[in-house]
This record gives C-alpha cells, sequence and structure tokens, in this order.
C-alpha cells in the first residue's frame, strides 16, 4: 500500500484547520496527512479526537511532526526536559487521532563526538519509551527523522543505530536531506537495502525536491524546498523502487506545492504501476 499527502493542511484548503485539511486529502483522493506542530503542540486533546475520527472515516492515514526546536543533545539538561516534553505532547494527540508515529528531528552535534551524540540520543530515547509506555501510549513511534545538514545528527547510519537498538524507535527516511547531506547523490536502492534488517512492515518517509549547498565533496547542506518537476532528486526513480519492492510506504510531500506534488507523485506511481 502507498500513502500519499502532504506535511500539514493542504494549499488549496480554504478553511485553515486540521478536521478541514483532513477532509480536502479525501477529496483531492489522497490518503496521508502529516499533522505538523511545528511551531509548538497548540492543538487540544479533543480536536485531536476529532480529526483521528474523520480520518477513520475517511481512511486517512495520519502522522504527526513534532516542533522544530527539539535538541536532544544539548549540554543543557532543561532545553533536553523541553524537547522531551514537545514529542511527548505530539505523541499524546498523535495517540488520540489514531497516527501511529511521532516525527522529529533528534538534535545538533554541538560539541559532541558523532559518538557521544549517538549514545545521547539513544539514551534520550529510551527515557522517551518509558514516559510514552507510562503515559499509557501504546501504538506511537518514536519516528527519527533522517537530516539535511552536516551539523545535524541523523545521517541514515544514526538514524538505523537508534532504531536497531531503541524499542519504539523507528527511522523516518526524509529523501530530500539524504540527497543534501550526500551533495546531491541518492540510491533508493542502497537504502531500502539498508533499512531490511529492521523488518518494519510499514516505512514513513518525506519527499520533496532541494536546494543545498556544497560543503565539501560529496557533502552537502539543505537549503530550501523545490517543486518535484525539477527533479532534484528525481522522484520517478524513487517510485519505480516502491512499485518493484512493492512497499507499505507513506510518502508525505513537504514540497512547495504540498499535496498537488502528492498528486503528481501519485500520476508518477500509477503510470509506473500500469
Ligand atoms: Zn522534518
Amino acid at each position: 500500500m502507498i500513502w500519499l499527502g502532504p506535511a500539514g493542511i493542504p494549499t488549496v484548503c480554504k478553511e485553515r484547520n486540521t478536521l478541514d485539511g483532513i477532509k480536502t486529502v479525501s477529496q483531492l483522493g489522497l490518503n496521508a496527512m502529516e499533522v505538523e506542530f511545528v511551531r509548538g503542540v497548540k492543538m487540544s486533546l479533543e480536536i485531536a479526537k476529532q480529526a483521528g475520527e474523520i480520518a477513520k472515516e475517511l481512511n486517512v492515514r495520519l502522522s504527526v511532526h513534532a516542533p522544530y526546536f527539539i535538541n536532544l543533545c544539548s549540554k543543557e539538561n532543561q532545553k533536553v526536559e523541553n524537547s522531551k516534553s514537545m514529542i511527548l505532547a505530539s505523541a499524546e494527540r498523535a495517540e488520540a487521532m489514531h497516527a501511529d508515529i511521532v516525527v522529529f528531528h533528534p538534535g545538533f552535534y554541538g560539541k559532541l563526538s558523532t559518538h557521544e551524540a549517538l549514545e545521547k540520543v539513544k539514551k534520550e530515547c529510551e527515557d522517551l519509551g518509558d514516559r510514552l509506555r507510562s503515559m499509557g501510549i501504546k501504538k506511537v513511534k518514536l519516528g527519527l527523522e533522517t537530516t539535511g545538514k552536516q551539523s545535524t545528527f541523523g545521517t541514515l547510519e544514526e538514524i538505523l543505530q537508534v532504531s536497531k537498538d531503541v524499542k519504539n524507535c523507528v527511522p523516518v527516511v526524509d529523501f530530500a536531506h539524504i540527497f543534501a547531506r550526500q551533495g546531491g547523490i541518492i540510491d533508493y536502492s542502497k537504502i531500502f537495502d539498508y533499512l531490511k534488517p529492521l523488518k518494519l512492515n510499514h516505512l514513513h518517509t518525506h519527499f520533496t525536491c532541494v536546494q543545498f549547498s556544497l560543503s565539501s565533496i560529496g557533502k552537502g547542506n539543505e537549503r530550501y524546498h523545490l517543486e518535484l518537476k525539477v527533479k532534484k532528486p528525481d522522484f520517478e526513480l524513487l517510485a519505480r523502487e516502491i512499485v518493484k519492492r512493492n512497499l507499505n510506504i507513506t510518502i508525505i510531500s513537504e514540497s512547495p506545492v504540498l499535496e498537488q506534488d502528492s498528486l503528481k507523485m501519485k500520476a508518477i506511481l500509477e503510470k509506473i504501476n500500469k
């Protein structure tokens, strides 16, 4: 099964709220939406429940993106604690809306070595897992996203390692971030092979085209998102790999035109599937 939809409320949706966003996603012929708490978790649990009911009725798969200002690697305990509170508040709403994943960017290396950062993220994710369980949240997984800048924790290798070692953690593959971070190179087949040991029954991903700057050969930093038509990277190559492998996958469009590019992705996938 392939789940497609926008990161947030569709651009064409006149009412700028989650409930109407879900309805619009369904009317457009899409079946996924990521609820964005990127600037803070402001949604009430009641609205989250209503969103979950509408999504269930319309067969729209929901996911949640936690706020951007999260840093599990911070040296300041208070900052780590605030980050964890934001993830837990996002997860609480995810559970209420029957979403099975809360996506977040784990943090910045800062002065830590890559190994120290890995250990720190693992430790904090273990604690998050314990706290989710004590809150009675069972279905929501911690989705650690691959990140697009050299300064941020989150190469595919790092995310895979946390996912292997810590219960409740799964990778969220942001293809644009991998492409930018590797200086404009991406091998979809290699990524899927690499994830195989995790035996995931569903993979959550983000796709957009992206402008990046090169920091050295094979290394880059994400700058801004671009529309699908610029083919940086080329979605069709990814689509072919997904169809070939018959993956159970969600692809959230983070393009500047959100759902409009989800519809283009859908058309490309249908063309290949014929
Ligand atoms: Zn993200």
